[in-house]
């Protein structure tokens, strides 16, 4: 498969790990859009949250906790913004699912929440759209 990240995770393309394990491997990413930018993917081909089974996803989120305590314990960072696009309509340009670790420090000046612009429906519409 042509796949990015799937290059990554078998070491045909080169990445600056910052860690790895059987089912995982965290990397830095190449945009240099912000210091500390990281992402964690599984090692397996899935395109995003909605194709990924539940073991995967586990062992995923176990990882970005792992790597969001190490920034926060070992690395002098004092939170994390854990970002995520499933599909090209939320956005997603790699589709190998991946999740964005961005470190962050108090008063760092960071923009890293969207300003969504403001919602155009009443909550209770839309609420009766999205309830389970
Ligand atoms: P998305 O837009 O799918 O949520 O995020 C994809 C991310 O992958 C982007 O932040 C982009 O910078 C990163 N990226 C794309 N190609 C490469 C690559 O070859 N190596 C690394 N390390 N990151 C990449
Ligand atoms: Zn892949």
């Amino acid at each position: 498969m042509d796949c990015i990240f799937c290059k990554i995770a078998s070491g045909e393309l080169p990445a600056k790990k910052v860690y790895e394990d059987a089912h995982t491997l965290v990397f830095m990413d190449i945009a240099g859009d912000v210091d500390g930018h990281i992402l964690a993917i599984p090692k397996r081909h899935f395109e995003n949250i909605l194709d990924c089974d539940g073991e995967t996803l586990d062992r995923l989120m176990r990882t970005v906790k792992l790597v969001a305590e190490h920034c926060v314990k070992n690395c002098g960072y004092d939170g994390v913004n854990l970002l995520n696009a499933n599909g090209t309509s939320a956005g997603q340009s790699v589709p190998h699912f991946h999740i964005h670790i961005i470190p962050r420090k108090s008063g760092d000046a960071v923009t890293a929440w969207p300003n969504f612009g403001g919602a155009k429906k009443d909550i209770d519409e839309v609420w009766q759209t999205l309830k389970l």
